[in-house]
């Protein structure tokens, strides 16, 4: 797709929108005597708006991933990017989104909160990504395609060829959700964000940044739509306390992946002995989806154990199976022995 062929897809209104401007959008440099705003001039340490732009927080992230500051959304979470994309490209009652299945439960949330209709691909059996049948579901209505990769909860990645391809091939905006890309020996797809102008890759810093409870998550796009969503975004989205902590937090950048891929990998060693665990998938994430032969049983066993895991043996391509996140060493092992009581029939229910 060329650059210029994002912009037929915009609605219309967004297209023809004249944003908000904040008091704090008129000014550079340095100013000693803010009377702009209408805020306390005592200082409480937060009697100031924040940044709407989050410039020095931008700079940062733009050093960490090497993607210009202009290529780069901050969010709520990934989450408002999700609802962001849908209210920015999507017409309610008339266009339509497709999206992987199973997968992350909010691009279809979302989508029914907007009122537009979501159409969802199964995956294989194995989990395997059939890009023929999702393009097939697609036609000049279909503003999104959505691809979470490593895909939540089937823990797997999509080879990097594929997805470009179907960025390549995809009439609309290709929304990948990398939420797990650093846990993943297939890395990310930012360094081809230049020659796909339809492609928005979805990070956050709740995983391995650890940072879940700041809600602070990124997507990476062209100018253009980076330039559509900071127009439609709330103008104070990302408060002066998230900016400042995680501005600090990233002064040390480093994160824990490495760590929990191999707390992971030693969790997933330790439950292969378990007869009643009859699979455990490959994993490119922080967590294993496990299928067991009486899902239900089990989750309860854990839970009266003290051990909360994800049942989704309701979730179709998930039958039977329990999403389990990598913790700390020892949470791991109270997990194995939790397990183990369960295969010798000291069974909580
Ligand atoms: C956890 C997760 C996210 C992160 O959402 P935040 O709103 O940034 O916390 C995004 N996508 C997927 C698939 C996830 O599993």
């Amino acid at each position: 797709m060329k650059a210029n062929d994002t912009e037929r897809l915009v609605r219309a209104n967004i297209r023809a929108l004249c944003p908000y401007s904040t008091a704090r959008d008129e000014y550079q440099g340095s100013i000693g005597v803010f009377l702009d705003a209408n805020e306390s001039p005592y200082d409480t340490g937060w009697n100031r708006y924040p940044d709407p732009r989050q410039r020095a927080l931008k700079e940062k992230i733009s050093a960490i991933k090497g993607v210009p500051a202009g290529n780069i959304f901050l969010g709520n979470g990934s989450d408002e990017a999700i609802d962001l994309v849908y209210r920015i490209f999507c017409e309610p009652g008339r266009d339509n989104a497709v999206m992987i299945a199973p997968s992350y439960g909010m691009y279809k949330v979302a989508a029914d909160i907007n009122d537009v209709q979501a159409r969802q691909v199964q995956l294989g059996e194995d989990f395997s990504l059939d890009g023929e049948a999702l393009l097939k579901e697609c036609d000049s209505r279909t503003k999104l395609l959505f691809i979470c990769s490593p895909n939540n909860p089937s823990a797997n990645a999509f080879p990097r060829e594929q997805l470009l391809e179907i960025a390549e091939r995809f009439q609309g905006m290709l929304v990948v959700d990398e939420a797990y890309a650093d846990f993943s020996s297939q890395g990310s797809l930012l360094g081809s964000l230049a020659e796909h102008p339809n492609l928005i890759i979805l990070q956050t810093f709740s995983k391995a940044w650890g940072m879940a409870g700041l809600r602070l998550g990124m997507a990476f796009a062209s100018e253009y739509v980076i330039r559509l969503m900071s127009m439609v975004k709330y103008p104070y989205n990302i408060s002066q306390a998230v900016q400042e902590i995680a501005l600090k937090a990233l002064s040390n950048p480093g994160n824990k992946a490495k760590e929990l891929v191999a707390l992971r990998d030693k969790a997933a060693e330790g439950m292969k002995r378990f007869a009643f665990i009859r699979r455990i998938y490959p994993s490119d994430a922080n967590f294993l989806l496990v299928k067991v032969d009486d899902a239900p049983a089990l989750y309860k066993h854990l839970l009266a154990d003290g051990i909360i895991v994800r049942n989704r043996s309701s979730v179709r391509g998930c039958e039977g199976c329990l999403r389990i996140t990598t913790g700390l060493e020892e949470e791991n092992k109270a997990l194995l022995a939790s397990l183990e009581e369960y295969e010798k029939g000291n069974i909580h229910r």
